[in-house]
């Protein structure tokens, strides 16, 4: 039983991007409660399994709680000083070649902390995160619709769309408290239909009055035949595009500006996606996407659209992230509550750490990117660096940094040491062999990984550092609305792990001292000089981390940058009072701080004033949005006679992502232990295979066993399986593709072409 000792406090879960508001009960210095948080609006006191049970991710009997150092093929126990010390001295002696592979899970001051010591430090802007995988598309295609990143809409959106169509998107299990705000409005009596479009039944099919099965890769064609009824009948908000809009056409190679078209050209280009033409492609019926365009052709409902990995994760991503924003203008179904496209991220801080804190190989802080002359000059304003210190170039993509670690240095591969910090690359890359298990092999690579579990990962590290998480350090994450959201430590870490934060603060103080020129600003004080009361207080070293609140300090400092784009953060105080606030977040007269629900809206953005929507970013300079055209091709890689099925790969509602938190949690791991291989039923029967059975799956690229589970959570139509990639016993990624969208650099783990025998 709960009883009054114990002490409640703030956070959010540590799990998705929804960043659901949890209540954590600590007693004797254990957390031993979680509860949805009663006053909060993102999930009105409701949390799904994993929101739960987050408390006892803490608690997995495996935790890391000392460095470790490969020597003579083993991990051995060493000391925080000589951990730090030999990832300095890596830094030290090829700093081009050093990289950091971060994440959305990072924390807001972490990513922050990460992205300055090789931004402002190193100088060779080696950085990317895992969110590379999960959500570069979306913000693609975000700039090169509306010349900024993040949706304009936020959750209540959910509450007032009369339409919620899902792209590709499965919410009843990634996202279950959000689909649970509109499945419970209908239990209230409001009419919201839902409709599903995907390339498999899934559990929120169930929910749904229509579900629209599509052949892997055609989602391009099913936006471009909306839109084409949408022009051919003359339902579009003819009104909005005129005033809003600019058409555009990719180039070759495609850009995030594309070509100016007129819409003479875009109804032309568009003509040939006639409905017919459209069933063709992508097996969704005629009178199907008719039903579509007649959704969007009325000016009397509202229309969500809801997306995240099924249009990310795919090689024509920026362009479907395109085409969905663009039936929405095409429409107006924009800028009201209730009007809107909106992705959904997966980690719980993809947008404030990635997206927002710019750790992505390209970025800088508040949407600024090396590449523009002007941004970097503001950056080393605000770092106080001497002109010239940030370096012009992007860092390599994940992708790329992964290929150039695991290829030796005389064959180009110039990365020769990568620290990751709170992923799992060696299950979450795509074609693993090739990008992770191929780097192990190779003389002078040097894997360090900061985690708090022994993941596939840590096991194949030459130097492991153990990590605080969650609640044992102070914290800062930013949801898939823009809400950002503070806590404070409320738990000891486990033996000797320590802040993320901390570590990397170490390093760049143990560069310092080893005379690295970059760890010193232009005036010669170290990068990190965090001032207390006009001192500068050595939180480098770890007796004296605590004695200021680095995660303030960090913040305070990050959110000057966070204005040029019109992001804007309040100071750190709001968020320790508020449960989030979504930005941009503007002090009103009487001092209060308020936040924007709905981006580019004048009723609620204070940044639109010149018109009811004004993109005040667009990449044309005039305040409106691109509304691209982008033709249906095919996927890189198809079923043919030799690999006849599709692979689609995702993650199941009991495991974060590859399962190295939630497999530690028995509840959790008993309600959900192993990988299976969805299979459909007549396909099955052809196999010859039964439920149970163990099959081989196989694809150019690697094999897996796996239990096949005939029909599973729903029903994958004939010729397709699904395997999630939570299990680290059945690693799927040996089989993926890492062919990847030409301007996001975002893998496609949905589809590719593999062949199932039985063992
Ligand atoms: Fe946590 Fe996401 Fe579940 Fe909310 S929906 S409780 S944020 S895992």
């Amino acid at each position: 039983g709960i009883t009054s000792d114990v002490v409640w406090n703030k956070a959010p879960c540590r799990f998705c991007g929804t960043g659901c508001h949890v209540q954590v009960g600590v007693r004797g210095g254990r957390v031993v409660a979680v509860a949805g948080d009663q006053s909060a609006d993102v999930n009105k006191g409701l949390l799904c399994v994993k929101g739960y049970h987050v408390g006892l991710a803490l608690y997995g009997r495996d935790r890391l709680t000392k460095p470790l150092l490969r020597r003579n093929g083993k991990l051995e126990p060493i000391g925080w000083d000589e951990a730090i010390a030999i990832i300095a001295r890596r830094a030290m002696q090829s700093p081009a070649g050093f990289a950091l592979y971060g994440s959305g899970q990072w924390t807001i001051p972490e990513g922050y902390a990460a992205n300055k010591l090789v931004k402002a430090g190193l100088g060779n802007n080696q950085i990317d995160p895992n969110a590379r995988l999960c959500m570069a598309s979306a913000v693609t295609g975000f700039l090169s619709t509306y010349g900024v990143d993040e949706p304009a809409g936020c959750y209540e959106d959910l509450d007032r769309c009369d339409v919620l169509l899902m792209w590709g998107n499965n919410p009843a299990e990634m996202h279950p408290v959000l689909f649970s705000r509109v499945v419970d409005r209908r239990s209230k009596g409001e009419q919201v239909l839902l409709i599903d479009l995907t390339t498999r039944r899934t559990r929120t099919s169930a929910f749904c009055q229509h579900t629209l099965v599509f052949k892997p890769n055609t989602d391009l064609a099913i936006a471009n035949g909306i839109a084409h009824l949408l022009v051919e009948r003359g339902t579009f908000d003819r009104a909005f595009v005129d005033r809003f809009c600019n058409f555009r056409k990719r180039t070759e190679p495609p850009t995030l500006e594309g070509q100016p078209m007129s819409f003479e050209e875009y109804k032309t280009a568009l003509a040939e996606y006639t409905p017919e033409r459209v069933e063709a492609i992508s097996g969704v019926a005629a009178k199907d996407i008719r039903m579509l365009a007649d959704l969007f052709g009325r000016r009397d409902l509202r229309i969500t659209s809801l997306w995240c990995m099924g249009m990310n994760q795919h090689t024509r991503g920026t362009a479907i992230n395109d085409l969905v924003h663009g039936v929405h203008l095409l429409s107006g179904h924009f800028g009201k509550p209730g009007d809107a496209p909106t992705s959904l991220t997966g980690q719980p801080s993809a947008c404030g750490t990635v997206r927002e804190v710019g750790t992505l190989a390209h970025g800088l802080p508040g949407g600024l990117v090396v590449t523009n002359a002007e941004h970097r000059k503001e950056a080393e304003h605000l770092w106080n660096l001497p002109a010239g210190r940030i370096n012009p170039k992007p860092g390599y993509h994940t992708v790329d940094l992964w290929k150039r670690f695991s290829t030796p240095k005389e064959q180009g591969g110039d990365i020769d040491t990568i620290w990751v910090m709170v992923t799992n690359p060696g299950q979450s890359l795509p074609n693993t062999n090739e990008l992770f298990d191929a780097s192990r092999k190779i003389p002078g690579k040097f894997l360090i990984v900061s985690d708090v579990y022994p993941t596939a990962t840590v096991r194949a590290a030459d130097l492991v550092l153990p990590s605080a998480m969650w609640v044992e350090k102070n914290g800062m994450f930013g949801n898939s609305e823009r809400r950002t959201q503070q806590w404070f430590k409320m738990v000891e870490p486990p033996g000797e792990a320590r802040d993320d934060a901390w570590q990397i603060i170490a390093v760049a103080r143990k560069l310092h001292d080893m005379g690295f020129a970059g760890m010193k600003d232009k005036d010669g004080r170290f990068l990190f000089d965090i001032r207390k009361d006009g001192k500068g207080v050595p939180v480098w070293d770890y007796r004296h981390y605590h004695d200021v609140n680095v995660d303030e300090q960090l913040f305070e400092e990050y959110r000057e940058f966070s204005r040029f784009k019109h992001k804007d953060l309040a100071p750190y105080r709001e968020y320790v009072k508020a449960r989030g606030l979504r930005w941009p977040v503007v002090e009103q007269p009487d001092g209060s701080w308020r936040e924007t629900r709905f981006r580019f809206a004048r009723f609620d953005d204070p940044y639109a004033t010149k018109d009811e929507i004004q993109f005040y970013h667009s990449v044309t300079k005039d305040d409106r949005a691109l509304l691209w055209f982008h033709p249906y091709e095919p996927p890189p890689e198809s079923p043919d006679a030799e690999y006849p099925f599709w692979l689609c790969t995702g993650r199941v509602l009991e495991h974060w992502h590859t399962g190295s938190l939630t497999m530690r949690i028995p509840q959790l791991q008993r309600a959900m232990p192993q990988s299976y291989l969805e299979m459909n039923r007549e396909d099955a029967r052809r196999l010859g295979v039964g439920d149970g059975e163990v099959v081989i799956l196989e694809s150019r690229r690697g094999a897996l066993e796996l239990p096949v589970w005939i029909e599973g959570r729903g029903a994958p139509p004939a010729g397709t399986v699904f395997v999630p990639f939570f299990d680290e016993t059945v690693m799927v990624n040996r089989a993926t593709l890492e062919a990847y969208d030409p301007l996001s650099k975002q893998p496609d783990y949905k589809k590719c072409a593999v062949k199932i025998r039985r063992k």
